[in-house]
């Protein structure tokens, strides 16, 4: 056979924000196009109008581009198979629903959704398929000249596929192996909706995967239930040949049991489980996304990648480029992983380590920016330096580093409590006029003078540093002192030591 290019698509239906689960489905089938120097498609199925979400495709592009998954064709940037959005492919669909119909494969079924319902109640567990068909009102069942004015007449129909009983269907999954199903268990699924014009996700997934000639679909696992269908698909139309090879990845799991992670899991323990944040144009409710909550692109696909794949060893830290290399779906796993959101975390504090401090300065810029702080780059990156080793998030930055910027406008009551006492106020009152003397105010220099100051009248080192940092901090957290007070500076160290000792005073 003739080696085809590799072509795989990530195919999300617009119907809310994509689930962290899709963006695993979409890494790894960026991996495996870009291991095998193929292509990567970005299709949009929306071809179930009831559950379009407007907002939805955009945020999908957004959500890649953010973690800097490109692909090489798609509804965004166009390409030779265009249009890649499903609602602009109708009439392609329909030549594919005739060409079932003319063969015998498929035919129009006209129960209503009450007759239909009318018969799950009289049979139990019913199911449209060869046992039942011929007892519906369908062409099958109807002469061909009702079947026409029927449809003249503008009454509603869809299209099923007719599901040949008793045979072997056999799907050999690149990562499931081989799994097979009697297609007496199948049902007459709908293709297609008169009522809008439109397939279903079943007709339209395949017709798309065949003309856009892609080779692999790497999908979750909740689609292999559709498998069967799909190979009977390939089968009906006799596109065998090409059809393509199927890779079914395992779920992504609940932190501590087994169920599939849902929304609410992320709520309860207080993780993102979307990219991107999220408003919902109904109800309004914003839902926390991954970049907003701080974390690095590359941490979070480092992450996901390992969940649900292993390179065969224990290293854990990738770069995208070593992702690739190291790739492949026969190392995915069959069984589900537990989505451990606090390794997400270790991940996210390994790759700000391994980023400069200039990076990360960057970073904290629009932040500054937003909070109407101007402060020189310089002092940025010295700030960011001294808190890089306790941040976990982008967003720690400025809990950590907010009063090198501004003052404190509270204290911390235990604190007080604990730190600040009887004589603290004379102290720092005296301190005052120690600093007032200094010159060099550096560090080191600062920290010279201030515990010789300290020795001279032999006062408690520990007392004194500790009001000084409440002073400055407004809590007992923080850097080493002295770099604090270089970088906050004479004027405005001498500014908060005398409003703490106005309003914190005596004890
Ligand atoms: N539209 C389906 C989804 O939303 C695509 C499934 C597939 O990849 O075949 O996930």
């Amino acid at each position: 056979m003739i080696q085809r290019k590799i072509r795989v698509r990530f195919a999300p239906s617009p119907t809310g924000p994509l689930h962290i689960g899709g963006v695993r489905t979409a890494l790894y089938n960026y991996l495996f196009a870009k291991k095998h120097h193929g292509d990567f498609i970005l299709r949009i199925e929306d071809t179930d109008s009831n559950r379009f979400v407007p907002g939805a495709e955009e945020y999908i592009v957004e959500s890649f581009k953010w973690l800097g998954i490109s692909f090489d064709e798609g509804t965004h940037k166009g390409g030779k198979y265009a249009p890649y959005r499903q609602s602009e492919r109708k009439e392609i669909y329909r030549q594919y629903v005739d060409i079932l119909l003319d063969k015998g494969l498929a035919y129009i079924a006209f129960d209503t959704p009450d007759q239909l319902e009318a018969k799950r109640n009289e049979i139990a567990n019913f199911q449209y398929d060869a046992s039942t068909r011929m007892s519906m009102i369908n062409s099958l069942t109807m002469p061909e000249e009702e079947v026409k004015s029927r449809i003249d007449s503008g009454e509603q129909y869809v299209v099923r596929i007719k599901i040949n009983p008793e045979q072997t269907i056999t799907i050999n999954d690149l990562i499931r192996g081989k799994v097979t199903v009697n297609s007496s268990t199948l049902d007459d699924k709908v293709l297609y909706k008169s009522s809008d014009n439109l397939p279903t996700y079943h007709l339209a997934n395949i017709v798309d995967d065949h003309l856009m000639e892609i080779t692999h679909v790497i999908r979750g696992e909740e689609w292999l239930p559709s498998a069967p269908l799909h190979v009977t698909l390939y089968q009906c139309f006799g596109w065998e040949d090409t059809m393509p090879e199927f890779a079914h990845l395992p779920l992504l799991l609940k932190p501590e049991s087994n169920g599939k992670l849902s929304k609410r899991d992320g709520d309860r323990l207080g993780f993102p489980v979307f990219p991107l944040q999220w408003t919902d144009h109904k109800s309004g409710e914003i839902s926390s996304g991954y970049r907003e909550s701080g974390y690095l692109p590359d941490a979070l696909i480092n992450f996901l990648a390992l969940l649900g794949w292993n390179p065969g060893n224990d290293r854990e830290i990738f770069t995208m480029e070593e992702l690739i290399d190291l790739f492949s779906l026969e190392k995915c796993s069959k069984s589900g992983s537990k989505f451990d959101f606090k390794k997400g975390e270790w991940f996210n504090h390994q790759y700000i380590q391994m980023k400069s401090n200039e990076e990360i300065a960057e970073l904290f810029l629009p932040v500054l920016k937003e909070k109407n702080i101007n402060a020189a780059w310089n002092t940025v990156v010295k700030v960011t330096e001294l808190v890089k080793e306790r941040l976990n998030f982008i967003n720690d930055l400025w809990t950590q580093t907010s009063f090198f910027f501004v003052a404190p406008d509270s204290y911390d009551e235990k604190t007080v409590q604990k730190r600040w006492k009887n004589d603290s106020k004379e102290r720092m009152q005296e301190l005052i006029d120690v600093l007032q003397e200094i010159g060099d105010f550096s560090a080191s220099n600062l920290e010279s003078v201030v515990m010789s100051w300290i020795a001279s009248k032999e006062y408690h080192t520990g007392n004194i540093m500790n009001a000084f940092r409440l002073a400055l901090v407004g809590e007992s957290k923080g850097p080493h002192i002295f770099d604090i007070v270089e970088i906050v500076g004479k004027e405005e160290v001498i500014e908060r030591l005398k409003t703490a000792i106005v309003k914190i005073g005596e004890r």
